[in-house]
Protein backbone atom coordinates (compact mmCIF):
# COMPACT_ATOMS: atom_id res chain seq x y z
CA UNK A 1 0.00 0.00 0.00
CA UNK A 2 2.70 2.42 0.71
CA UNK A 3 3.89 2.23 -2.55
CA UNK A 4 0.74 3.36 -4.04
CA UNK A 5 1.39 6.95 -2.25
CA UNK A 6 4.38 7.09 -3.89
CA UNK A 7 3.10 7.36 -7.37
CA UNK A 8 2.53 10.64 -7.88
CA UNK A 9 -0.59 11.72 -9.71
CA UNK A 10 -0.78 14.17 -12.63
CA UNK A 11 2.84 12.99 -13.96
CA UNK A 12 2.14 10.63 -16.09
CA UNK A 13 3.04 12.36 -19.45
CA UNK A 14 6.02 14.86 -19.75
CA UNK A 15 7.66 14.40 -22.83
CA UNK A 16 7.20 12.27 -25.82
CA UNK A 17 9.10 9.38 -24.15
CA UNK A 18 6.93 8.82 -21.25
CA UNK A 19 4.23 8.72 -23.87
CA UNK A 20 5.44 6.23 -25.67
CA UNK A 21 6.73 3.88 -22.68
CA UNK A 22 2.71 3.77 -21.52
CA UNK A 23 1.13 3.19 -25.07
CA UNK A 24 4.14 -0.03 -25.76
CA UNK A 25 3.55 -0.80 -22.49
CA UNK A 26 -0.18 -1.05 -22.96
CA UNK A 27 0.22 -2.73 -26.66
CA UNK A 28 2.64 -5.54 -24.50
CA UNK A 29 -0.25 -5.77 -21.60
CA UNK A 30 -2.82 -6.73 -24.28
CA UNK A 31 -0.42 -9.26 -25.14
CA UNK A 32 0.99 -7.55 -28.74
CA UNK A 33 3.23 -9.66 -30.93
CA UNK A 34 4.16 -6.99 -33.01
CA UNK A 35 3.92 -2.82 -32.15
CA UNK A 36 5.03 -0.28 -34.57
CA UNK A 37 5.89 2.92 -33.00
CA UNK A 38 5.84 5.91 -35.46
CA UNK A 39 7.21 9.90 -34.43
CA UNK A 40 7.32 13.06 -35.87
CA UNK A 41 8.95 16.13 -34.13
CA UNK A 42 10.46 14.21 -31.24
CA UNK A 43 6.88 12.76 -31.07
CA UNK A 44 5.99 16.83 -30.15
CA UNK A 45 3.57 16.87 -33.17
CA UNK A 46 2.72 13.11 -33.43
CA UNK A 47 2.70 9.70 -32.01
CA UNK A 48 1.47 6.61 -33.37
CA UNK A 49 1.32 2.88 -31.78
CA UNK A 50 -0.30 0.34 -33.10
CA UNK A 51 -0.33 -3.41 -32.44
CA UNK A 52 -2.01 -6.89 -33.11
CA UNK A 53 -2.89 -7.06 -29.42
CA UNK A 54 -6.45 -8.00 -28.22
CA UNK A 55 -8.03 -5.09 -29.30
CA UNK A 56 -11.49 -2.95 -27.34
CA UNK A 57 -14.90 -2.88 -28.50
CA UNK A 58 -16.59 0.35 -28.23
CA UNK A 59 -17.23 -0.23 -24.27
CA UNK A 60 -13.57 -0.51 -23.71
CA UNK A 61 -12.78 2.32 -26.01
CA UNK A 62 -14.81 4.70 -23.40
CA UNK A 63 -13.76 2.91 -20.33
CA UNK A 64 -10.24 3.28 -21.46
CA UNK A 65 -10.16 7.10 -21.51
CA UNK A 66 -11.58 7.00 -18.38
CA UNK A 67 -9.48 8.30 -15.31
CA UNK A 68 -8.43 5.22 -13.05
CA UNK A 69 -10.40 2.79 -15.45
CA UNK A 70 -8.36 -0.12 -15.47
CA UNK A 71 -9.00 -3.41 -16.46
CA UNK A 72 -5.68 -5.19 -15.06
CA UNK A 73 -5.97 -4.70 -11.08
CA UNK A 74 -8.94 -4.33 -9.14
CA UNK A 75 -8.38 -2.30 -5.50
CA UNK A 76 -8.58 -4.47 -2.64
CA UNK A 77 -11.45 -4.00 0.03
CA UNK A 78 -9.62 -0.92 1.54
CA UNK A 79 -9.67 0.27 -1.56
CA UNK A 80 -5.33 0.03 -1.90
CA UNK A 81 -4.17 -2.01 -4.44
CA UNK A 82 -1.91 -4.77 -3.85
CA UNK A 83 1.35 -3.47 -5.76
CA UNK A 84 3.56 -6.65 -4.79
CA UNK A 85 1.71 -9.00 -7.58
CA UNK A 86 1.05 -7.47 -10.97
CA UNK A 87 2.10 -9.32 -13.91
CA UNK A 88 0.94 -6.21 -16.28
CA UNK A 89 3.81 -3.21 -16.88
CA UNK A 90 -0.09 -0.75 -16.24
CA UNK A 91 -2.70 -0.73 -13.75
CA UNK A 92 -3.13 2.51 -12.60
CA UNK A 93 -5.47 3.95 -15.76
CA UNK A 94 -4.00 6.85 -15.88
CA UNK A 95 -2.28 6.69 -18.98
CA UNK A 96 -4.68 7.36 -21.72
CA UNK A 97 -6.77 9.89 -19.52
CA UNK A 98 -3.58 12.51 -19.42
CA UNK A 99 -2.58 11.44 -23.75
CA UNK A 100 -5.77 13.12 -23.76
CA UNK A 101 -5.53 15.23 -21.94
CA UNK A 102 -2.61 16.61 -22.92
CA UNK A 103 -2.77 16.17 -26.62
CA UNK A 104 -5.12 15.65 -29.28
CA UNK A 105 -5.80 11.59 -28.97
CA UNK A 106 -7.30 9.36 -31.28
CA UNK A 107 -7.90 5.61 -30.60
CA UNK A 108 -8.62 2.61 -33.39
CA UNK A 109 -9.33 -1.09 -32.01
CA UNK A 110 -10.51 -4.23 -33.52
CA UNK A 111 -10.95 -6.61 -30.84
CA UNK A 112 -9.88 -9.86 -31.35
CA UNK A 113 -12.75 -12.38 -33.33
CA UNK A 114 -14.85 -8.73 -33.50
CA UNK A 115 -16.53 -7.98 -36.91
CA UNK A 116 -16.49 -4.14 -36.77
CA UNK A 117 -13.51 -1.74 -35.49
CA UNK A 118 -14.11 1.28 -33.88
CA UNK A 119 -12.79 4.91 -33.10
CA UNK A 120 -12.64 7.35 -30.12
CA UNK A 121 -11.28 10.72 -30.38
CA UNK A 122 -10.72 13.32 -27.31
CA UNK A 123 -9.83 16.41 -28.35
CA UNK A 124 -9.61 18.77 -25.39
CA UNK A 125 -10.47 16.85 -22.92
CA UNK A 126 -13.59 15.89 -25.26
CA UNK A 127 -14.64 12.66 -25.91
CA UNK A 128 -15.88 11.85 -29.69
CA UNK A 129 -17.43 8.47 -30.25
CA UNK A 130 -16.92 5.70 -30.54
CA UNK A 131 -18.39 5.29 -34.28
CA UNK A 132 -16.92 2.81 -36.99
CA UNK A 133 -13.68 2.36 -38.01
CA UNK A 134 -11.49 1.00 -40.51
CA UNK A 135 -8.99 -1.31 -38.97
CA UNK A 136 -7.08 -4.64 -40.58
CA UNK A 137 -6.73 -7.57 -38.57
CA UNK A 138 -7.12 -6.84 -34.30
CA UNK A 139 -5.60 -4.95 -32.81
CA UNK A 140 -5.22 -1.57 -31.36
CA UNK A 141 -3.66 1.93 -33.06
CA UNK A 142 -3.11 4.53 -30.88
CA UNK A 143 -2.61 8.60 -32.38
CA UNK A 144 -1.61 11.15 -30.14
CA UNK A 145 -0.99 14.25 -31.91
CA UNK A 146 0.28 17.95 -30.64
CA UNK A 147 1.26 16.91 -27.52
CA UNK A 148 0.72 19.86 -25.03
CA UNK A 149 -1.05 22.20 -27.11
CA UNK A 150 -3.08 23.65 -25.17
CA UNK A 151 -0.23 24.21 -22.34
CA UNK A 152 2.78 25.94 -23.74
CA UNK A 153 4.63 26.45 -21.06
CA UNK A 154 4.82 22.68 -21.00
CA UNK A 155 5.87 22.68 -24.58
CA UNK A 156 8.40 25.22 -24.03
CA UNK A 157 9.91 22.66 -21.39
CA UNK A 158 10.85 20.10 -24.04
CA UNK A 159 14.25 19.53 -25.41
CA UNK A 160 14.87 19.59 -29.45
CA UNK A 161 13.20 17.35 -31.65
CA UNK A 162 16.35 15.14 -32.18
CA UNK A 163 16.52 14.81 -27.81
CA UNK A 164 13.54 13.92 -27.73
CA UNK A 165 13.46 11.69 -30.79
CA UNK A 166 16.54 10.18 -29.11
CA UNK A 167 14.83 9.73 -25.51
CA UNK A 168 12.17 7.74 -27.35
CA UNK A 169 14.66 5.51 -29.16
CA UNK A 170 16.14 4.98 -25.85
CA UNK A 171 13.10 4.03 -23.95
CA UNK A 172 11.61 1.58 -26.99
CA UNK A 173 15.18 -0.04 -27.37
CA UNK A 174 14.91 -1.04 -23.38
CA UNK A 175 11.26 -2.11 -24.13
CA UNK A 176 12.19 -4.27 -26.99
CA UNK A 177 15.16 -5.78 -24.94
CA UNK A 178 12.50 -6.95 -22.22
CA UNK A 179 10.17 -8.20 -24.76
CA UNK A 180 12.48 -10.64 -27.55
CA UNK A 181 9.52 -12.32 -28.56
CA UNK A 182 7.60 -9.31 -29.54
CA UNK A 183 8.18 -7.58 -33.19
CA UNK A 184 9.37 -4.12 -32.72
CA UNK A 185 9.58 -0.88 -35.19
CA UNK A 186 10.53 2.53 -35.23
CA UNK A 187 9.98 5.14 -37.87
CA UNK A 188 10.84 8.82 -36.85
CA UNK A 189 10.60 11.88 -39.18
CA UNK A 190 9.63 8.59 -41.68
CA UNK A 191 12.89 7.00 -41.74
CA UNK A 192 13.02 3.88 -40.09
CA UNK A 193 15.12 3.98 -37.21
CA UNK A 194 14.97 0.05 -36.14
CA UNK A 195 12.97 -2.88 -36.92
CA UNK A 196 13.22 -5.48 -34.92
CA UNK A 197 12.06 -8.98 -35.93
CA UNK A 198 10.00 -11.51 -33.16
CA UNK A 199 12.91 -13.67 -31.60
CA UNK A 200 12.16 -17.15 -29.62
CA UNK A 201 11.36 -16.81 -26.06
CA UNK A 202 14.58 -18.62 -24.96
CA UNK A 203 18.16 -17.01 -23.79
CA UNK A 204 18.72 -17.98 -27.32
CA UNK A 205 16.11 -15.33 -28.85
CA UNK A 206 17.11 -12.59 -25.91
CA UNK A 207 20.84 -12.80 -26.99
CA UNK A 208 19.35 -12.50 -30.63
CA UNK A 209 17.47 -9.54 -29.88
CA UNK A 210 20.28 -8.13 -27.80
CA UNK A 211 22.47 -8.49 -30.97
CA UNK A 212 20.04 -6.64 -33.04
CA UNK A 213 20.05 -3.50 -31.16
CA UNK A 214 23.80 -3.72 -29.19
CA UNK A 215 25.51 -5.08 -32.59
CA UNK A 216 27.00 -8.30 -33.75
CA UNK A 217 30.39 -7.98 -32.18
CA UNK A 218 28.23 -7.78 -28.87
CA UNK A 219 26.11 -10.81 -29.79
CA UNK A 220 28.71 -13.07 -30.80
CA UNK A 221 31.71 -12.06 -27.70
CA UNK A 222 29.34 -11.36 -24.41
CA UNK A 223 29.98 -13.35 -21.95
CA UNK A 224 26.67 -15.26 -20.48
CA UNK A 225 25.71 -14.41 -17.06
CA UNK A 226 23.36 -16.97 -15.18
CA UNK A 227 24.04 -16.90 -11.19
CA UNK A 228 21.40 -17.16 -8.07
CA UNK A 229 21.21 -16.08 -4.36
CA UNK A 230 17.97 -16.95 -1.70
CA UNK A 231 15.31 -16.65 -4.56
CA UNK A 232 17.06 -13.76 -6.40
CA UNK A 233 18.18 -14.93 -9.89
CA UNK A 234 20.45 -13.58 -12.12
CA UNK A 235 20.57 -13.50 -16.15
CA UNK A 236 21.67 -11.88 -19.37
CA UNK A 237 25.01 -11.37 -20.77
CA UNK A 238 27.85 -9.17 -19.72
CA UNK A 239 30.19 -7.29 -22.95
CA UNK A 240 33.91 -7.47 -22.74
CA UNK A 241 36.02 -5.12 -21.55
CA UNK A 242 37.14 -4.04 -25.03
CA UNK A 243 33.90 -3.70 -26.38
CA UNK A 244 32.50 -0.29 -26.44
CA UNK A 245 28.93 0.62 -27.56
CA UNK A 246 29.15 4.27 -29.29
CA UNK A 247 25.79 5.86 -27.67
CA UNK A 248 25.11 7.04 -24.33
CA UNK A 249 23.43 4.09 -22.71
CA UNK A 250 25.06 1.06 -22.09
CA UNK A 251 23.89 -0.78 -18.98
CA UNK A 252 20.30 -2.00 -19.31
CA UNK A 253 18.99 -3.65 -16.13
CA UNK A 254 15.68 -4.97 -15.87
CA UNK A 255 13.70 -6.20 -12.66
CA UNK A 256 10.61 -8.79 -13.00
CA UNK A 257 10.96 -7.68 -16.71
CA UNK A 258 10.84 -4.25 -16.34
CA UNK A 259 13.31 -1.59 -17.61
CA UNK A 260 14.62 0.25 -14.88
CA UNK A 261 17.70 2.70 -13.71
CA UNK A 262 19.44 1.77 -10.44
CA UNK A 263 22.36 3.69 -9.02
CA UNK A 264 23.29 0.20 -7.15
CA UNK A 265 23.11 -1.86 -9.81
CA UNK A 266 24.90 0.05 -12.19
CA UNK A 267 27.61 0.67 -8.74
CA UNK A 268 28.00 -3.31 -8.78
CA UNK A 269 28.44 -3.00 -12.28
CA UNK A 270 31.25 -0.84 -12.07
CA UNK A 271 32.72 -2.06 -9.46
CA UNK A 272 32.86 -5.58 -11.29
CA UNK A 273 34.63 -4.18 -14.31
CA UNK A 274 36.71 -1.75 -12.18
CA UNK A 275 40.01 -3.77 -12.67
CA UNK A 276 39.67 -4.29 -16.26
CA UNK A 277 38.42 -0.87 -17.86
CA UNK A 278 40.17 2.17 -18.56
CA UNK A 279 38.38 5.26 -15.95
CA UNK A 280 36.57 7.11 -19.12
CA UNK A 281 35.65 3.54 -20.45
CA UNK A 282 31.74 1.91 -19.20
CA UNK A 283 30.61 -1.88 -19.23
CA UNK A 284 28.03 -2.63 -21.75
CA UNK A 285 25.56 -4.84 -20.06
CA UNK A 286 22.48 -6.21 -20.10
CA UNK A 287 21.16 -7.71 -17.03
CA UNK A 288 17.73 -9.37 -16.23
CA UNK A 289 17.37 -9.73 -12.39
CA UNK A 290 14.36 -12.21 -10.97
CA UNK A 291 13.18 -11.91 -8.16
CA UNK A 292 10.12 -12.52 -5.59
CA UNK A 293 7.95 -9.42 -5.44
CA UNK A 294 8.46 -9.23 -1.76
CA UNK A 295 12.24 -8.76 -1.92
CA UNK A 296 11.58 -5.77 -4.18
CA UNK A 297 9.85 -2.29 -4.06
CA UNK A 298 9.33 -1.36 -7.32
CA UNK A 299 8.22 2.11 -7.46
CA UNK A 300 6.82 2.59 -10.92
CA UNK A 301 7.07 6.80 -11.05
CA UNK A 302 5.79 6.36 -15.10
CA UNK A 303 9.25 8.68 -16.35
CA UNK A 304 11.60 7.16 -14.36
CA UNK A 305 10.94 3.63 -12.63
CA UNK A 306 13.33 2.93 -9.80
CA UNK A 307 13.80 -0.09 -7.42
CA UNK A 308 14.83 -0.77 -3.64
CA UNK A 309 15.97 -3.83 -2.97
CA UNK A 310 15.41 -5.16 0.64
CA UNK A 311 18.72 -6.53 1.03
CA UNK A 312 20.57 -4.11 -1.00
CA UNK A 313 23.83 -5.89 -0.19
CA UNK A 314 22.93 -9.04 -0.97
CA UNK A 315 21.97 -7.51 -4.89
CA UNK A 316 25.43 -6.10 -5.12
CA UNK A 317 27.17 -9.29 -4.39
CA UNK A 318 25.31 -11.49 -6.68
CA UNK A 319 26.10 -8.70 -9.06
CA UNK A 320 29.80 -8.35 -8.77
CA UNK A 321 30.02 -11.98 -7.90
CA UNK A 322 28.49 -13.03 -11.30
CA UNK A 323 30.17 -10.89 -13.34
CA UNK A 324 33.94 -11.20 -11.76
CA UNK A 325 33.31 -14.98 -12.04
CA UNK A 326 32.06 -14.26 -16.22
CA UNK A 327 35.36 -11.92 -16.44
CA UNK A 328 37.55 -14.41 -15.14
CA UNK A 329 36.34 -17.11 -17.31
CA UNK A 330 36.94 -14.89 -19.99
CA UNK A 331 40.74 -14.69 -19.10
CA UNK A 332 40.39 -11.31 -17.40
P1 LIG B 1 -3.61 0.95 -17.47
O1 LIG B 1 -2.62 0.45 -18.48
O2 LIG B 1 -2.93 1.39 -16.21
O3 LIG B 1 -4.75 0.02 -17.24
P2 LIG B 1 -4.16 3.00 -19.41
O4 LIG B 1 -4.74 4.37 -19.29
O5 LIG B 1 -2.79 2.90 -19.95
O6 LIG B 1 -4.25 2.32 -17.99
O7 LIG B 1 -5.15 2.13 -20.28
C1 LIG B 1 -6.50 2.02 -19.86
C2 LIG B 1 -7.13 0.73 -20.34
O8 LIG B 1 -7.29 0.77 -21.76
C3 LIG B 1 -6.31 -0.51 -20.08
O9 LIG B 1 -6.59 -1.04 -18.80
C4 LIG B 1 -6.77 -1.46 -21.19
O10 LIG B 1 -7.95 -2.12 -20.79
C5 LIG B 1 -7.11 -0.51 -22.33
N1 LIG B 1 -6.04 -0.40 -23.34
C6 LIG B 1 -5.15 0.60 -23.47
N2 LIG B 1 -4.32 0.40 -24.50
C7 LIG B 1 -4.67 -0.78 -25.05
C8 LIG B 1 -4.17 -1.55 -26.16
N3 LIG B 1 -3.13 -1.14 -26.90
N4 LIG B 1 -4.81 -2.73 -26.45
C9 LIG B 1 -5.86 -3.15 -25.69
N5 LIG B 1 -6.37 -2.46 -24.64
C10 LIG B 1 -5.78 -1.29 -24.31
MG1 LIG C 1 -1.20 1.59 -19.36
Amino acid sequence: PAAVNRIAAGEVIERPAAAVKELVENSLDAGARRVDIEIRDGGKTEIVVADDGVGMGPDDLLLAVERHATSKLAPAADGEYDLTNIATMGFRGEALPSIGAAARLDITSRARGAREAWRLSVHGGAVDGPAPAAFSGHGTRVEARDLFYATPARLKFLKSARAEAGAVAEIARRLAMAFPATAFSLVSEGRRVFALPAESDDAEGRLRRLGAIMGREFEENALPIDAAREGVRLSGFAGLPTFNRGLPDKQFLFVNGRPVRDRLIVGAVRGAYADFLARDRHPVVALFLETPPELVDVNVHPAKTEVRFRDPGMVRGLIVGALRHALAEAGH
